[in-house]
């Protein structure tokens, strides 16, 4: 038994004045506990919050011809010093592969290797009548969740329009929330043409090859189809305002659609690719402008994003070296800094309330992919997954620090406001103080349930 004394906790209703009582794996009581026997952990000038739900993480990515540095073990530790404690993975489904294989490939490939909880999205790229049939069964054994992606063709990632519809079709009824890579691959692919036939290929052009318009045209499409099919739908990663004006329009006519932006979104812009690190920043979408990472602020508090994730991917940069934008595996690694950059840029800097916080990056990822209440929430009977945050220490990024093994990081000397002291997974403390206590392997899948989330925003 734990009893974290003198913190404030934080839920997305309210900040309250009070201890948790942790009982083996899960929480016994919150405010005034009676607690005889509990080893009390002081979080005195602390935040208490619930563990973060970091829901988009690639753990351990083949693209193109690149693996991700991070795998498995060294993701979620980098994910454990940041206050995550539940993480959604992504299992690609090959071509001709059934989703369950896929599935059942990678929980095998995290057994054994993962600190924290996780669950996962199934990506699909092959939709037979036979993959169709097994939609029911796939939701059934816990991945309630899919991605379709609108381009990357090339490396075999891209669903076509009616795949997708159909996929859209069987989602509604199954339980399935079908999520959406949104960019308009003809419109990538003919911007890219464009710039390779102008020798513009260095990587500091990889925002102007993929324009804001290949996703808003992308989200649009997608809100079109889910709606024709009846089926919930949720888009990853926007980095435009403009998308995300598109789902708060559909929503208001009461259609069941999400959406999710990423912290590089929040606190970076596309200045840095006219810099002298290009490379430090290549993902999909890229960056965008000044006045559009406001946007997403103001949508963020307003509560038309639902949901913040990191897009963790361990590439290192020593796989770009030589490699012009058009051959470049994407993807940056943030896991471990998905609660700090929020706190520091919203909650410090007074964009977003300590509730809203905890409502994008915990309580809302539970909801949306089934985790609640076990996960993404602080009360009797949850999972005691906690995290303890100082908000008084102040500290500057640097990757030496860090635990992904991309050995690098974009956010790279940023003055943070903020810091995690100790990650608590089900009850038992895992990082405390930069000391990691936890262990590989400790880390369970936990299966979603079908999607039916109550309370969450939707027409
Ligand atoms: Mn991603």
């Amino acid at each position: 038994m734990l009893r974290i004394t003198g913190g404030t906790i934080v839920t997305p209703e309210a900040m309250i004045r009070g201890d948790v009582l942790t009982d083996g794996a899960q929480i016994a009581a919150i405010g005034r506990v009676d607690a005889a026997g509990a080893t009390p952990l002081p979080a005195d000038g602390c935040l208490v919050l619930p563990g973060i739900i970091d829901c988009h993480v690639h753990y351990l990515l083949t693209s193109g011809a690149y693996t991700t540095r991070d795998d498995f073990a060294s993701a979620s530790r980098a994910a454990a010093a940041g206050g995550v404690t539940t993480a959604i993975d992504y299992v690609t489904q090959h071509k001709g592969e059934s989703f369950q294989a896929a599935i059942a490939g990678r929980r095998a490939e995290a057994e054994g290797q993962v600190y924290i909880d996780y669950g996962l999205h199934l990506i699909v790229t092959d939709v037979g009548q036979g993959q169709l049939d097994e939609v029911a069964a796939v939701v059934a054994g816990g991945v309630p969740s899919a991605k379709v992606y609108t381009t990357y063709k090339a490396s075999g990632f891209y669903l076509d329009d009616w795949s997708w519809y159909r996929l859209l079709q069987r989602a509604g009824a199954a339980g399935l929330l079908v999520t959406v890579h949104a960019e308009n691959d003809d419109l990538l692919e003919g911007r890219k043409a464009e710039l390779v036939r102008a020798g513009a290929t260095a990587l500091r052009y990889h925002a102007e090859a993929r324009p804001a318009l290949a996703e808003v045209e992308a989200v649009h499409r997608g809100l079109l189809l889910a709606r024709s099919a009846g089926a919930p739908v949720y888009f990853v990663h926007l980095s435009s305002p403009a998308s995300v004006h598109a789902i708060r329009e559909a929503r208001r006519a009461g259609q069941r659609a999400f959406a999710e932006t990423c912290t590089h979104y929040l606190t970076l812009t596309d200045e840095v690719y006219a810099g002298p690190h290009p490379e430090r920043y290549l993902m999909t979408p890229p960056l965008r402008g000044a006045a559009e990472q406001q946007e997403l602020w103001r949508a963020l508090a307003a509560g038309d994003i639902d949901c913040v994730g990191s897009d963790h991917c361990g590439y290192s940069l020593d796989q770009r070296l030589g490699l012009d934008f058009t051959r470049v595996s994407p993807g940056i690694p943030g896991t471990e800094l998905l609660l700090p950059l929020l706190y520091s840029e919203g909650v410090a800097r007074g964009r977003i309330a300590p509730s809203q916080l905890v409502r994008v990056i915990a309580d809302a990822p539970a909801r949306l992919f089934g985790l609640y209440p076990r996960k993404g929430t602080i009360v009797p009977g949850a999972d005691a997954d906690l995290v303890i945050y100082d908000p008084a220490e102040r500290w500057t990024v640097s990757a030496d620090a860090l635990h992904s093994r991309a050995g690098y990081s974009p956010y790279e000397g940023l003055t943070v406001q903020g810091r995690v002291r100790t990650t608590i997974s089900r009850g038992e403390v895992i990082y405390d103080r930069g000391q990691f206590t936890g262990t590989p392997g400790r880390g369970r899948f936990v299966p979603g349930r079908p999607f039916a989330p109550e309370g969450v925003a939707a027409g």
